[in-house]
This record gives C-alpha cells, structure tokens and sequence, in this order.
C-alpha cells in the first residue's frame, strides 16, 4: 500500500469502527491508531478491508506478526 491507500483505508476504516483499538479497545488519537492486519502480511495476509482492523502501537508493536492477539486483547479468552 502506498501512504495514500494507507490513509484511505484508515478513513474507512474509523468510519466503520470509531477511533478505538481493535484490541484493547480503548480510545485513541487518530494519529496514535495504526493498521493492523488481522492475518499478518508476512503470513500471506493482504490488503483488504477485512483483513485490516485499527490497533493502537503498544498492541501492534506486541502482536507483530503473530496470528494471536496481544495479552492487553481485551477480546482474549
Ligand atoms: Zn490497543
């Protein structure tokens, strides 16, 4: 992606879920969100909506390229 789709796909995306991570979920700066892909690029993951959620850097930064969710992933059993 190039920072331009980047930037779209971030519109679109806290339009469709609100600025809030998709892990911990709570609330940030737009500027504080970054693209996560829920299956990982490295792992064959691509660039689609579906494959992308809002996450904050401390949960993006943790989970990498991992397929679990991070340890902060309120949504973890
Ligand atoms: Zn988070």
């Amino acid at each position: 992606m190039n920072p331009k789709q980047k930037k779209n796909r971030k519109k679109q995306l806290l339009a469709k879920y609100g600025n809030k991570c998709w892990w911990c979920c709570e609330s940030f700066d737009e500027k504080d969100l970054t693209l996560d892909h829920l299956l990982p690029k490295s792992k064959g993951g691509s660039d689609c909506l579906e494959n992308l959620r809002l996450a904050c850097l401390e949960c993006n930064q943790e989970r990498g390229n991992s397929l679990f969710p991070p340890s902060r992933c309120v949504k973890r059993k």
